[in-house]
């Protein structure tokens, strides 16, 4: 059973889906090379739940859960079959683990924060895909925990996307080019970021908001560095939590678009 790292992708703005170059032509050549997995389970930023969700139909729509794009955006569909399976697995093993119950929603479609990588990735839409919400208020140590959990799935050949942003402050973001250079309180967040996963330094990781230079500029709001934490906690024991930096840039100057990989 081939074994596939666990990962954590910035999905950027929800033009990606559209886009040629940096971060887009990077996720094209990324599916690829990782293979064909067994199945997808999707931790995204854009499902925020109280308690743990997890997608179970058969057949998720395509949720276009943005306003104000061009219309392009909005005839895409990524009609992968969904995962059932591994949507109820992920759910039993969050239970066994954390002893919180997860909802299975048989309603859920797949949103842009699962979309728009994987149409790059596997732009076949033929690999079963499941997604599983991320928590209100789990903050850094309950998403580790909620990726802890489901590491288990990583041995039965299922890919582990987290998608949200390494940076994300949206506030900053109009007018910018999308060719803008990174500010330099994005681009060091950024470099620390990538220093502490590189080192495999989780505790600084989890307290990066008090640790990491202008943590709270970057994120004014967490839900989009949270699935971070999932891909982390899906690592290998073995590797320490180390990561690896496989693609690394900006888009609108404010939004770092970095991947990382975990073993
Ligand atoms: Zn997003």
């Amino acid at each position: 059973m081939p074994r596939f790292p666990s990962l954590f992708v910035s999905h950027g703005s929800p033009t990606l889906a559209l886009e040629r170059g940096g971060a887009a032509d990077f996720l094209r050549g990324y599916g690829e090379r990782l293979g064909r997995p067994e199945a997808i389970l999707v931790v995204s930023a854009h499902w925020e739940t109280a308690t743990p969700a997890a997608g179970t139909s058969a057949a998720p729509g395509t949720i276009h859960d943005f306003r104000g794009f061009p219309e392009a955006l909005y005839r895409i569909r990524y009609p992968a079959p969904g995962a059932p399976g591994t949507a109820a697995e992920a759910a039993r093993l969050i239970g066994a683990a954390t002893g919180m119950p997860v909802r299975l929603d048989p309603e859920r479609g797949l949103d842009h924060g699962a979309w728009v990588p994987l149409s790059l990735m596997y732009p076949a839409a033929d690999i079963p895909v499941a997604q599983l919400s991320i928590l209100r208020d789990g903050g850094p140590a309950g998403h580790l925990a909620l990726g802890e959990a489901i590491r288990p799935l990583r041995d039965a050949g299922v890919l582990v996307l987290a998608s949200g942003s390494a940076t994300h402050n949206l506030n900053e973001f109009r007018g910018n080019a999308h060719d803008a250079p990174a500010p330099g309180w994005v681009a060091e967040f950024g470099e620390w970021m990538a220093a502490a996963v590189r080192d495999g330094r989780t505790a600084d990781l989890l307290d990066y908001r008090r640790l990491a230079p202008s943590a709270e500029r970057n994120h004014p709001t967490e839900e989009h560095l949270m699935p971070l934490f999932a891909a982390i906690g899906a690592a290998s024991p073995d590797s320490g939590s180390r990561g690896t930096r496989v693609h690394a840039g900006h888009a609108f100057g404010v939004l770092a678009m970095d991947v990382y990989a975990f073993d």
